[in-house]
């Protein structure tokens, strides 16, 4: 191996899902909907291969159908007039939008600023791309007896994240609705962040939004590039796997100024070249008609209920939840389950040997309760992982009768 990725071994993806198919367990492991898309949304793609004539590559920078379909959509809920050609660029799913933006902007010893728990591909790109990761932890506030948690109780510490910093700082990396604690950024925390962020020029900012249309109890999302003064360096990051319920279409997108969008789109000629057609087409159509079907309140209402059947069920199993505000994951607490043999050796992100608490937890969880989770210490740096042993990572983009399943068998903790 290369000595980017000489350190990289199986994520915690590549063991929790063939674990929870070998031992048929109910899987809130890895995030993606158990359930069909919107009728729309399947016809879309159904209609696309019917007419035929968009089966071959289309324009690398983004299918032109999509293009102008996120422009027209996207420009109001950024206060300006988003140039398709320019100011967008399509991708094979979030993934390849986070790791093309990083490409095209870390250089080798560029300093990266990572906020954990950070979804574990973030990593894995910075180091490729030669980068120096720097982490900084949000912080859960004290638990209070007999009140719940929520996500909002896990802050950013601004005097840490600010002391981050250095002059080789290069891109921070956010993430909102945040996954996995379901915390969505309030106005005086994205604006606090802004300030830091503008005493350093040669900062940019990834706003990973790919879960803007989940969020709940009236949270509001808010775009980091709205804050005064971001546009012009933040890239926002999007997914049609996530808003459409579509995790296996893998169409994504960058929207950001001119000249970080002209190298993103320079670095993602060399990656894929272009997205598929069809899929590019299909989810054009889908953002033209979402608006007038109503679609994106209805999405929050679904997901809305299967939070709530989730965070009773895991209270009930006495696994307290921080009750999420956004995205589509629950962190239980696990810390009341003692295991036979649990130690605490250190794990890795990016390697073998994952040993803490939470791995060993969600390891029992799926073989012997019969319910997959994923153990957030993935989502975090060698040296930080002990920080969240505590909590397991349960998903709940499933069917109410998928979610009643896991409940029954997560009972059996108690
Ligand atoms: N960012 C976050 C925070 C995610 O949870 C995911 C989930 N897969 C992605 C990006 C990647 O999205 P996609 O499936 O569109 O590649
Ligand atoms: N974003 C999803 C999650 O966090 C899927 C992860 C993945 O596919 N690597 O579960």
């Amino acid at each position: 191996p290369s000595q980017q990725t000489s350190s990289f071994g199986p994520s915690v993806w590549l063991e929790f899902s063939p674990l929870s198919v070998k031992h048929k367990s109910v899987n809130l492991g890895q995030g993606f909907p158990d359930f069909e898309p919107a009728d729309f949304v399947r016809d879309a793609l159904i209609k696309t291969i019917e007419k035929g004539g968009l089966n071959q590559y289309t324009r690398s920078a983004g299918h032109p159908r999509l293009v102008n379909a996120l422009s027209k959509f996207y420009s109001p809920y950024f206060n300006r007039d988003i140039d398709p050609m320019t100011e967008i660029v399509t991708s094979v799913g979030a993934s390849e939008a986070l790791f093309c933006t990083i490409q095209s902007v870390v250089n080798p010893g560029d300093e990266v600023i990572l906020i954990e728990p950070f979804f574990d591909i973030y990593l894995g790109a910075v180091l490729m791309a030669g980068g120096v990761p720097k982490y900084v932890s949000l912080k859960e506030e004290p638990r209070v007896e007999g009140k719940k948690r929520t996500a909002d109780g896990w802050k950013l510490d601004i005097n840490e994240f600010e002391q981050a910093f250095s002059d080789k700082t290069k891109l921070v990396i956010l993430n909102n609705p945040h996954n996995p604690v379901g915390k969505v950024f309030k106005l005086d925390e994205l604006t606090e962040i802004a300030e830091v962020v503008k005493k350093h020029p040669q900062t940019c900012v990834i706003s990973d939004e790919v879960y803007e249309w989940m969020t709940y109890d009236n949270a509001e999302h808010l775009r980091f590039a709205n804050i005064p003064g971001m546009w012009e360096r933040t890239i926002t990051i999007g997914s049609a796997g996530k808003t459409f319920s579509i995790t296996g279409w893998k169409v994504g997108w960058c929207i950001g100024p001119k000249p970080i969008i002209h190298s993103i789109a320079m670095a993602h000629q060399y990656i894929p070249f272009s997205v598929p057609t069809p899929t590019q087409e299909a989810v054009a159509i889908a953002f033209e008609e979402a608006p007038a079907r109503g679609y994106f309140d209805q999405l929050k209402k679904m997901y809305q209920a299967k939070r709530d059947q989730l965070v009773s069920a895991l209270a009930d199993s006495g696994l307290d939840p921080v009750i999420p505000q956004g995205a589509y994951f629950i962190m239980g607490d696990i810390s009341k389950i003692k295991l036979f043999g649990d130690q605490g050796q250190n794990t890795s992100i990016t390697g073998m040997g994952k040993h803490l608490h939470d791995w060993n937890v969600c390891r029992w969880l799926t073989t012997d309760i019969g319910v997959t989770a994923i153990p957030p210490s993935s989502f975090y740096s060698d040296e930080h992982a002990p920080l969240s042993t505590n909590y397991a990572r349960f998903c709940f983009c499933k069917k109410e009768e998928v979610l009643e399943t896991a409940r029954q068998n997560l009972l059996k903790v108690k």
